[in-house]
């Protein structure tokens, strides 16, 4: 199928993006395209106006300061994946970022475009979740810091505003001894998860002083598993931390795979992931 009709607008500046989003309703961001255009192929979504933001420089790059990294809205999984600063300083979300799609996909795919799509299977989200980021949208009245734990609020729902534009990501430095894990199960490597998490913590020795489990796929956004990391934090053992998954997570039935299968699957994944950092491999 052909997408709808619709215009077309190519603002060079956030200035103009601005403009272009007091349009109204049907002005719809189009960022790597990589989900909208199949979307508007599929006639699922038939935005008047497609404000095309690739032209827009200061939505890119990556960047280090004050204890925070900066990502912009329109940098690319690809970039992400071949950043050095983001390997060294944010090693979570080089482990995340191959298992996003395939490469075609990686190359055009932006962190902006993932965030604001907020699909509850995807990498990116459950990645800005542990590592406690903040989400910067704005609009023509300013700019608005969200905290990744508030900003994804169900399926394809987040707390930004018809007229946001979300332009960056910021993440803490991890610090010393902190370490990460990250494992995902998909039918075949680059299919949307089936379950995944990603982990973040602070383990020194053998003694955890914080953890952070964030699973997707699992239910409507991306879950913090908090009794879970308490479980390993406090030594009670793999398998109490697997037992408190059932009251954290929700995961759902579809085509794929039953809601109890999901969640044995988180079982496995919480187990495989945590050994691998108690390990140090
Ligand atoms: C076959 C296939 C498999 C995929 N598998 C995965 C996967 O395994 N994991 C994964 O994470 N992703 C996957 N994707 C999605 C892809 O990785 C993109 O990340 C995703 O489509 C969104 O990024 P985009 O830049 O392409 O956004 P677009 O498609 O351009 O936009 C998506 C939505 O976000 C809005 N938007 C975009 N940028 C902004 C912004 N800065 N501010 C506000 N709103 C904005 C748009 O208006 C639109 O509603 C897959 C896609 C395909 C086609």
């Amino acid at each position: 199928m052909k997408a709808p009709v619709f215009a077309y607008a190519k603002p060079a500046s956030l200035a103009e993006v601005f403009d272009c989003l007091d349009g109204g309703e049907g002005v719809r961001l189009l960022a790597g395209g990589q989900s909208l255009i199949p979307s508007l192929n599929m006639r699922l979504s038939a935005p008047t106006v497609l404000v095309d933001i690739n032209h827009v420089s200061a939505l890119r790059g990556i960047s280090e300061a004050g204890g925070v990294v900066r990502i912009g809205a329109m940098t690319r999984h690809h970039e992400l994946a071949t950043s050095a600063l983001i390997a060294s300083l944010l090693p979570l979300i080089a482990k995340a970022v191959p298992h996003i799609a395939h490469q075609a996909i990686r190359n055009r795919g932006t962190i902006g475009g993932s965030l604001a799509l907020a699909d509850p299977s995807t990498e990116l989200p459950a990645c800005c979740l542990a590592l406690d980021a903040t989400i910067i949208a704005a609009n023509r009245k300013g700019e608005r810091r969200i905290a990744a734990r508030d900003f994804f609020l169900g399926i394809y729902e987040t707390a930004l505003a018809p007229d946001d534009i979300l332009i960056a990501v910021e993440f803490p430095l991890p610090g010393e001894d902190a370490i990460c894990g990250f494992d995902e199960l998909a039918r075949r490597h680059g299919d949307y998860a089936i379950v995944g998490l990603a982990a973040q913590g602070v383990r020194k020795g053998q003694t955890w002083s914080s953890l952070k489990l964030t699973f997707f796929g699992a239910g409507d956004r991306p879950l913090l598993a908090e009794a879970a990391a308490q479980a390993v934090v406090f030594g009670k053992g793999i398998g109490a931390a697997q037992a408190a998954l059932e009251d954290a997570l929700s995961p759902s039935d579809d085509g794929e795979c039953s809601a109890k299968t999901k969640m044995h699957l988180a079982r496995v994944l919480l187990g495989r992931v945590v050994e691998t950092m108690e390990s140090g491999t």
